[in-house]
């Protein structure tokens, strides 16, 4: 049911005017290896699909639209990065029969088959609050690893996005509580803010989102490995 992500859907996104950052330049000269993501299984999971549309914007942008986009940016990221990347969908649907349920219950269990070593689903948030704005990730209350996973990430999405907003932990999301560790949902922006919903639609904001969450889960591999990961005991 899963899919690996494939070349020609990351060459296909390449033609169209991206390349201008120098560490892509450099991990396709072939230092790939030396980054923390190479080699690493990820999964993303672009929240929603076919009769799902999620939010819909005042532009009347649907939310599983914008989260593929996203996530599909995210992918050729990773892939340059020399990641195994995998995605819950690649296209506009339903997994399944066509129930919200079994699309949810599909999905889990490509993160319970694959147990990928970084899960992350991607969304569109809303308010009653039109002013409310940024970036805000999220993790499951009993995972350390994904608590300093999303401190990470939403670190570098502050940092792209001029966002203040601090990363929480959510016991309900049922998508994070598959087991996977670490895990994280971000939700991207509000829909419910007109500007903030502007740039989602635009390629370049969602290409620095897209950066910002890669960016973040080299950082938490980075500190990983160096043994430094927010949360493990020992340290006193
Ligand atoms: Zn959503």
């Amino acid at each position: 049911m899963r899919k690996k992500v494939v070349w020609v859907l990351v060459i296909a996104l390449l033609g169209g005017g991206f390349l201008g950052w120098g560490s892509l330049a450099a991990a396709q000269s072939g230092t790939a290896a030396a980054l923390p993501i190479a080699g690493k299984v990820i999964l993303i999971d672009p929240g929603h699909g076919g009769m799902d549309p999620g939010k819909t914007g005042s532009q009347g942008e649907d939310e599983k639209a914008i989260n593929l986009s996203i996530a599909t940016k995210l992918a050729v990221y990773l892939e340059m990065g020399g990641a195994l990347v995998y995605m819950t969908r690649t296209e506009d649907e339903t997994l399944g029969e066509g129930t919200k349920k079994e699309d949810m219950k599909l999905r889990a269990e490509q993160i319970q088959e694959l147990k990928p070593d970084l899960f992350v689903s991607i969304h569109q948030n809303s308010y009653t609050d039109s002013q409310l704005w940024g970036p805000q990730v999220f993790y499951h209350t009993d995972s350390q690893k994904s608590e300093a996973l999303a401190a990470k990430v939403q670190e570098q999405l502050n940092i792209f996005t001029g966002s203040k907003r601090q990363y929480k932990e959510n016991a309900d999301y049922f998508i994070l509580r598959q087991g996977q560790d670490p895990g994280i949902l971000v939700e991207c922006g509000f829909l419910t803010n007109p500007e903030e919903e502007e740039r989602l639609n635009e390629e370049t904001y969602q290409k620095k989102i897209a950066w910002s969450i890669y960016s973040g889960m080299n950082a938490y591999l980075e500190e990983e490995e160096n043994g430094n990961t927010m949360g493990e005991d020992g340290g006193d």
